[in-house]
């Protein structure tokens, strides 16, 4: 039996167990960068951590989850590259720390929607100028930094020898034609040196006094300070979406590595990203899905984490509008199953954890839930414990009572024209008012005999 979680590592390709210290386990999350509401793919990289927590607590371990707030570094990808934050500031006319704070309560109340776990810790990069000054005089002293033609300091890609192993992007491979983020004019020695302390020049907000002049910070350095500082020279578990995996993981590991002298993480771990309706879900596609317009939809926003589950972190995964309403009608029904039994006593169950033990196999703990709903050699009982015991890494509160709203007058009015309808065999009017019911919400559902309606 596996007694462990192991998980799929992105640096050596291969599946490895979650270490921990003392029955301690220390997992550091990228977090999001503050300058408009997280979409549900990026809800889908936060879960991935949370995952992760939830299943080494059923192990018996204690987790320490730290999850950064990026809200100044992260540049836009346009050529006139600019702070994420103080663009959307300008676009908002708002200041831009303030900007910043709306989305941060936007982004932990979605993650309370999901039921995903609160980190230990969410320090926020404008906080952590100090810890980042800290690490670059380091690095500079070491020789991993220099200070470039234009007054930034940099960081010297080649005094990493290491550099590249996470993402296979070796640095003998890597084109000077390549964007490494920062138009910085032939300031640096090499390409892929990046930039650890920005100059301000023209810039007025956001900006700090540094031993180097008045700037900031650089994005992938934010991540260093904090891990380090947090966590300590020892991660056991690195987590973010598979497009950090260069240059921003890359780049944090040459940092970190250079201060630690060690292999700082031990474990990465990648989620792979979300597409909707069969494209690639991001605020430059223009095809986002955020949580509030999902509940708008009436659906559960845990009809969402649902979704999530039936598929594998380490898979590309195509979320649609029919996806999420099966998934809303599953839990409904889960639920009615759960919820009479929601105090018994739940025993641990091997094949459960045997199961998200293996690199967080999710789809198939969901099929094996769907295969003991329709066992008739078990109790509603039995299947209500093997439920709740699931739930505790499912996290999709399957012992809540569901609130069943009550029928407005009208719409009971409509369904009731449909009976009708229906026993005149006025198939044109049967349909006009199964729309109007749909448009209210109801889902509805024909036998022989007669209409069934449920809500959304
Ligand atoms: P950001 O707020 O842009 O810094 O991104 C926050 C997290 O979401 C990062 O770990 C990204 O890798 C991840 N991410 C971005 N787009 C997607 C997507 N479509 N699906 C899954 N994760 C994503
Ligand atoms: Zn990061």
């Amino acid at each position: 039996m596996l007694n462990r979680l192991s998980l799929y590592d992105t640096k050596s390709r291969q599946n490895l167990e979650v270490q921990d210290e003392d029955g301690l386990v220390k997992i550091y999350c990228c977090g999001p960068t503050v300058y408009r509401p997280a979409h549900v793919g990026n809800l889908r990289t936060f879960l991935l951590a949370d995952l992760i927590k939830k299943t080494l607590e059923l192990n018996g371990l204690a987790v320490k989850l730290v999850q950064n707030i990026t809200d100044v570094g992260h540049m836009t990808e346009d050529v006139e590259e600019e702070d994420k934050i103080l663009s959307q500031s300008a676009l908002e006319k708002v200041d831009p720390f303030s900007l910043a704070r709306k989305y941060e309560l936007i982004f932990h109340n979605d993650l309370a929607l999901l039921n995903i776990a609160k980190a230990d810790l969410y320090p926020r990069a404008s906080e952590s100028i100090a810890l980042m000054h800290e690490l670059i005089a380091e690095l500079l002293k070491k020789n991993h930094a220099y200070i470039g033609s234009d007054g930034c300091v940099y960081f010297d890609a080649k005094s990493f020898p290491n550099y590249g192993q996470v993402s296979g992007n070796r640095l003998d491979a890597l084109k000077p034609g390549h964007r490494y983020e920062y138009t910085e004019g032939g300031a640096k020695r090499f390409h892929a040196d990046w930039a650890l302390w920005k100059i301000a020049t023209h810039r007025t907000e956001m900006i700090w006094d540094s031993p180097w002049g008045s700037g900031f910070p650089g994005w992938h350095i934010e991540c260093s300070a904090m891990s380090l500082e947090y966590l300590g020279k020892r991660i056991d578990v690195h987590v973010g979406g598979i497009d950090l995996r260069f240059p921003h993981h890359e780049n944090e590991r040459a940092q970190s590595d250079a201060i630690t002298g060690t292999d700082t993480v031990l474990l990465w771990s990648h989620g792979e990203h979300l597409l909707f309706e069969g494209r690639k879900m991001s605020k430059s596609a223009n095809n986002v899905l955020l949580l509030s317009e999902v509940i708008e939809g009436g659906y559960d926003p845990l009809s969402i984490r649902l979704a999530f589950l039936e598929n594998r972190y380490r898979m590309q995964m195509d979320l649609t509008w029919s996806a999420i309403s099966a998934a809303h009608t599953t839990l409904k029904r889960w639920r009615a199953l759960v919820n009479p039994y929601r105090n018994i006593s739940v025993a641990n169950n091997a094949e459960v954890l045997e199961t998200i033990n293996k690199d967080l196999d999710t789809p198939r703990l969901i099929s094996l839930l769907r295969s003991a709903e329709k066992d008739m050699s078990r109790t509603s009982e039995e299947k209500a414990a093997l439920f709740l015991y699931a739930d505790k890494v499912l996290g999709l509160d399957l012992g809540r009572q569901e609130i069943i709203k009550p029928l407005p007058n009208d719409v009971a009015e409509t369904l009731k024209q449909r009976e009708i309808a229906r026993r005149e065999k006025n198939w044109e009017e049967s349909d006009r008012l199964r729309k109007i019911l749909e448009s209210n919400g109801l889902i509805i559902k024909d036998t022989a005999a007669t209409q069934e309606w449920e809500w959304r």
